[in-house]
């Protein structure tokens, strides 16, 4: 794991980092400790969950590495600015969650600047007990949801497109795709 002042300047792209991205990557910091896989740079043993997308996905993509594209971030819209950090091999998961009470503290700490300006101020100077509450939790992963998981991609019977990673619902005998077992997000 580099340092945090490290984080911050290669988020911040020239610029400064914004206040979401530094607030993730305090919170992957965080996690990436709690679980005891801060001290190198190989996490093959990790898999995180973002429970929201905009900053958090890309703070906890450069911390960890974990990408949608390597199957180690996994993506649960809840809309939250928490984050579950998984240790395979140590069977360890730690959930962290941003406190409620962590923007207000910001914002009182720097009230002569703006909004935006007393957020990055602040996340890079509260204490990680200031910022978040985090516990210990048991994440089940499925077989298919493992980074290297290799298994037959099945027609759907209906529209005949592939199913990857066993996500083909089965309605009496046929194997059917989420869209046409009627999860779609989309209409035609
Ligand atoms: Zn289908």
């Amino acid at each position: 794991m580099k340092s945090f002042d490290e984080y911050l300047r290669l988020a911040g792209d020239g610029g400064h980092a914004r206040s979401g991205i530094i607030l993730g990557i305090r919170m992957a910091m965080l996690g990436l400790r709690e679980i005891a896989l801060d001290s190198s740079d190989d996490h093959h043993d990790l898999i995180v969950f973002v429970e929201t997308d905009r900053c958090l996905p890309d703070a906890v993509e450069l911390v960890t590495g974990c990408r949608l594209g390597n199957r180690r971030l996994k993506f649960q819209d809840m809309g939250k600015m928490a984050a579950t950090f998984v240790n395979m091999a140590a069977n360890r998961s730690i959930r962290v969650a941003a406190r409620e009470t962590a923007n207000q503290r910001a914002l009182e700490m720097f009230p002569d600047l703006d909004k935006e300006e007393a957020l990055s101020k602040a996340y890079c100077a509260i204490s990680d007990d200031e910022l978040f509450n985090w516990k210990p939790v048991r994440v089940e992963l499925r077989m298919e949801d493992l980074p290297g998981y290799q298994g037959p991609r099945v027609p759907c019977a209906k529209c005949g497109e592939s199913i990857a990673f066993a996500r083909q619902i089965t309605v009496g005998q046929q194997a059917l795709c989420r869209a046409c077992a009627g999860q779609s997000y989309y209409l035609p």
